[in-house]
C-alpha cells in the first residue's frame, strides 16, 4: 500500500526543515515496510513568485489527491508589502477551507532535557508537561460575517462569533477521542458567562461528554484558562476550544515550553486527512544558513504517521528518536544553552534517522 503525501516546502526554512522531516519519513519506510509516495507543490511566496497566486488551483488538487500534507511554513520580508488578500500567509486560511481542516491539534510538551528552556519556575512544571490544544478551525469569528459600519461614536468595524451545535459537536467529539488517547481529562474553554456562542459551546460540549463517562470533564473561562497554563499547566491535558480563543491559548501553552523549534501540529479533516505543519513560521532570519532546527517539522511528520496513517508504532520511533538525540546531549542553536556545542539541521536530522 502507498501512502501518499503531498509537500509543501513553502518559505524561508520551510524547504530545509520539510526536506529532512521528508528523510525522517523514508527511514520509517525503510524500517517498517511501508512505501510513502510524495508530490510536491508551492504556496505562499514561493508560489507568488511563480504564479502571482499565494495557493494556486494546482496546489489545492495536488493536495485533494493526497492522503495527508506536509507544509513548511509560508512568508517573508520579500512579500511584506503585499495588501492583506494577496500576502503568503492568507495560503493558509485558503488551505484550512478548501481541505475542510477543522481541528487545529497542537501539542505543548516540554521534553525534559530542555526543562531549562522552559520560562516557569522548575517546581511548577517538575516531572514535564504534556498539554494537546484541540482548536476548532473553520469556524467562529475568523469565519463569521464582518463589516463596518456608522455609530453614534463614528465609524465602527464588526466581526461576527458565530457557531453551530454541528460544529461544537464535531470539534468536541475529536477532543473526547484524543483524551482517550491520552490522559482521559477534557477542559472545555469559552466565555460562557458572557457571550451567547460560548453558552451554545458549553452546552453541547457537555452533551457530547456524556457519551465518554470515562473521561474528566470540566469547563474554564478563557480568562481563568490563560491564567491557569501559567500557574499550574500541569493540571491540562486536553483543551477544546474555539478557533479565536485557541488561536491565543495554544500560542500561550506553546511558549510555556520555552522551544518553538521542537513544536509540531497538526490540522484535521473528516476521515483521517490532515495537514502536519511545525508551529514555527518562515524564520527569513535563518534561512539557508543550515541552523533552523527540524524538530517540529519531523514530530509534524510523527503527528501524520499517527492521525492520518494510523501507524503508531511508527510515530512513536520518530518521538521517540528526537528524545534520544537530545538525550544523547545534541542541540540546535536554538535550544541550546549557553556554551554548548550546536548542531545543524542536516544533521540534527541525520542523527535522529540513526536513532530510529
Ligand atoms: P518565526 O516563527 O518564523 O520566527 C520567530 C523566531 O524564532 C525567529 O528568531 C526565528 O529565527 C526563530 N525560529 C523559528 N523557527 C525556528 C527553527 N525551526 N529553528 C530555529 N529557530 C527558529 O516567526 P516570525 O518571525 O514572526 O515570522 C516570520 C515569517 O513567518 C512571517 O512572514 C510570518 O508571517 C510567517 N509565519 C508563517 C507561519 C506559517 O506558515 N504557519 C506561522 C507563523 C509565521
Amino acid at each position: 500500500m502507498d501512502y501518499m503525501i503531498a509537500v509543501i516546502p513553502g518559505d524561508g526554512i520551510g524547504p530545509e526543515v520539510t526536506g529532512e522531516a521528508v528523510k525522517v519519513i523514508e527511514k520509517i519506510g525503510g524500517k517498517f515496510g511501508h512505501s510513502f509516495v510524495f508530490s510536491y507543490a508551492d504556496a505562499g511566496g514561493a508560489a507568488i513568485d511563480k504564479t502571482r497566486q499565494c495557493l494556486p488551483g494546482k496546489t489545492v488538487d495536488i493536495c485533494r489527491a493526497a492522503d495527508a500534507v506536509l507544509l513548511g511554513a509560508v512568508g517573508g520580508p520579500k512579500w511584506d508589502s503585499l495588501p492583506g488578500e494577496k500576502r503568503p500567509e492568507k495560503a493558509l486560511l485558503g488551505l484550512r477551507k478548501e481541505l475542510g481542516l477543522y481541528a487545529n491539534l497542537r501539542p505543548a510538551i516540554l521534553f525534559e532535557e530542555l526543562a531549562d528552556d522552559c520560562p516557569l519556575k522548575p517546581e511548577i512544571v517538575a516531572g514535564g508537561i504534556d498539554i494537546l490544544v484541540v482548536r476548532e478551525l473553520t469556524g467562529g469569528i475568523y469565519f463569521g460575517e464582518r463589516g463596518t459600519t456608522m455609530t453614534k461614536m463614528g465609524p465602527a468595524a464588526y466581526d461576527i462569533e458565530q457557531y453551530s451545535e454541528g460544529e461544537v459537536r464535531r470539534i468536541a467529539t475529536t477532543a473526547f477521542e484524543m483524551a482517550m488517547k491520552r490522559n482521559k481529562k477534557v477542559t472545555s474553554v469559552d466565555k460562557a458567562n458572557v457571550l451567547e456562542s460560548s453558552r451554545l459551546w458549553r452546552r453541547i460540549a457537555a452533551e457530547v461528554a456524556e457519551d465518554y463517562p470515562e473521561v474528566e470533564f470540566g469547563n474554564f473561562y478563557v480568562d481563568n484558562a490563560a491564567m491557569q497554563l501559567v500557574r499550574d499547566p500541569k493540571q491540562f491535558d486536553v483543551i477544546l476550544t474555539s478557533n479565536l480563543f485557541g488561536d491565543i491559548l495554544s500560542d500561550e501553552a506553546s511558549q510555556v515550553t520555552g522551544s518553538i523549534g521542537m513544536l509540531p501540529s497538526a490540522s484535521l479533516a473528516e476521515g483521517n486527512f490532515g495537514m502536519y505543519e511545525p508551529v514555527h513560521g518562515s524564520a527569513p532570519d535563518i534561512a539557508g544558513m543550515d541552523i533552523a532546527n527540524p524538530s517540529a517539522a519531523i514530530l509534524s511528520a510523527a503527528m501524520m504517521m499517527r492521525y492520518t496513517f494510523g501507524l503508531d508504532k511508527e510515530a512513536e520511533a520518530i518521538e521517540k528518536a528526537v528524545a534520544s538525540v537530545l538525550a544523547e546531549g545534541y542541540r540546535t542553536a536554538d535550544i541550546a544553552e549557553e556554551g554548548r556545542e550546536t548542531i545543524g539541521t542536516a544533521e540534527m536530522c541525520r542523527r535522529i534517522c540513526d536513532a530510529i
